[in-house]
């Protein structure tokens, strides 16, 4: 009985937080950067250092938790989580245990145009390992290297309640706090740089016993929500499957083999004992004083949650649309230029959701690479207001501001796509089209309405969608 199953799903999300320096020591942060060039005997972990706390990671920190809704806590505190890996030059991670920076948080999300709440267990503040570097697919690499440019970058930990019940809900919350982010502008989130890497726990359990459930497996290293999302169908049917036969699956820690699409076993799962934390002797406890946590929340800039609202407030817009524009804080921001640029919020929504994304995503190109500024479009909508160009020559025109930057008015002049409004033009041509279809012109005649349609779509044709469709229906009506 499969509808008696339920998925429960926890994520971890670690964020590279967008400081200039590094956690602990002065170290420039500069991704992508010549590797092994910003490093320091602290972030190389010699013998002897003395790490400093960078004040303005515990600010992004706070402010990322305050925007999810967290409790910051007055007093927390550095440990020491030991373990071996060559990436770990320190032998230990500088990271928050018992005492974390901030816990009790929330985020909203939105499904199907539901809202459920999605409860953030804690977020922490810690240092990211170096970067393991391998010649080719790693796999079959001959050699590692290791970029100590990663060492010591601060990082937050994003710890969920294990709220979610699928893979969709996942990727919602993912994108939620991704967005959130974004706009609390702590994090460009950039996954593919590894700035945002999602760790995801999952288990299956019967509904009416909660009792009855697989032990969870972890995925590591997701790099992008849609990894994710499928490693965590595959997961789900894997454990299904063990619950329906009774196999009992090992806790264990596992991989997403993207080319395949499955997970397979990386090691079983460590417990907290296993790393033999303690308390990190080098650095005072992080007591934020609380007019300054008051002022961060005061600063905190307008959240995805409020531009939505405001959106569909102040815009009129339907909830799916504005969460659609809202997700991304760059198309958000476009949009609202747009907006307001041709006075018409209804219409730049559509056309953003409906053309410029399908326009983007054939050309493989971002916002920041568009060429329909803000003017551009009020140019097009405003040919439009007065009648020079009709809604469908508007696609063509829009096609073409997006492939080569030129304004509207040069566009239709250019390529003679005046909308035709001169009656005795259009009612030669209507004359046209009523005697090459005499059968439909009966029809007409006997009642049926509807054909008048066909005729429009006919008229259209002939004109190459140029002609003004009220004036179309008008003399139509008046000849047929
Ligand atoms: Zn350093």
């Amino acid at each position: 009985m499969p509808g008696a199953y339920e998925t429960v799903i926890g994520v971890e999300i670690h964020v590279e937080l967008g400081t200039n320096t590094k956690l602990f020591c002065g170290c420039e942060i500069d991704f992508g950067g010549e590797v092994n060039t910003h490093t320091c005997p602290v972030c190389l972990g010699m013998p002897g250092i003395l790490p400093v706390l960078n004040e303005t990671a515990v600010e992004y920190g706070i402010k990322a938790a305050l925007a999810m809704n967290c409790r910051i806590n007055s007093h927390s505190s550095f440990e020491r989580k030991n373990y071996f890996y060559p990436d770990l030059p320190k032998g230990y991670q500088i990271s928050m245990y018992r005492e974390p920076l901030s816990e009790y948080g929330y985020v909203d999300i939105n499904v199907d145009g539901k809202t459920k709440r999605i409860g953030i267990t804690r977020i922490h503040l810690e240092d990211d390992a170096a970067k393991s570097v391998h010649t080719g697919n790693i796999d079959e690499s001959l050699n590692s290297y290791i970029d100590f440019n990663r060492a010591g970058v601060p990082l937050i930990e994003i710890v969920s309640d294990p709220d979610m019940r699928s893979a969709e809900e996942m990727k919602a919350y993912c994108e939620t706090v991704k967005s959130i982010l974004e706009y609390t502008e702590v994090s460009d989130c950039d996954m593919e740089k590894g700035q945002m890497r999602i760790e995801a726990n999952i288990s299956v359990r019967s509904k009416d016993n909660p009792e009855i459930t697989t032990d969870r497996s972890e995925i590591k290293n997701l790099n992008s929500v849609r990894y994710a999302m499928r490693a965590v169908e595959y997961e789900v049917k894997r454990h299904t499957k063990a619950l329906e036969s009774g196999k009992i699956l090992p806790m264990e820690t596992r991989l997403f083999d993207v080319d395949k699409g499955v997970t397979r076993t990386m090691r079983g799962k460590e417990e907290a004992h296993d790393y033999r934390y303690f308390p990190e002797p080098d650095l005072v406890p992080v007591e934020p004083d609380e007019e300054w946590v008051q002022e961060i929340k005061l600063n905190l800039p307008e959240l995805p949650y409020d531009r939505i609202n405001r959106f569909m407030e102040e815009y009129g817009l339907p909830e799916q649309d504005a969460v659609l524009l809202v997700s991304d804080k760059e198309l958000a921001d476009y949009y609202e230029e747009c907006a307001k640029a041709s006075n018409n919020p209804k219409s730049a929504s559509n056309w953003i959701l409906t053309e410029l994304l399908a326009l983007l995503s054939d050309a493989k190109q971002t916002l920041l690479e568009c060429k329909i500024t803000p003017d551009h479009f009020a140019g097009m909508i405003k040919l439009m207001d007065d009648g020079t160009i009709s809604g469908k020559i508007g696609k063509t025109v829009y096609a073409e501001m997006f492939n080569t930057g030129k304004m509207a008015d040069v566009i239709v002049k250019e390529k003679g796509l005046l909308q035709i409004t001169d009656e005795n033009e259009l009612g030669n041509i209507i004359d046209q089209v009523i005697a090459d279809n005499p059968s439909p012109v009966e029809d007409y005649r006997g009642g049926n309405q509807r054909v008048i349609g066909f005729f429009v779509g006919q008229v259209m044709k002939a004109t190459k969608g140029k002609a003004n469709p009220q004036l179309v229906n008008k003399i139509l009506r008046e000849k047929l």
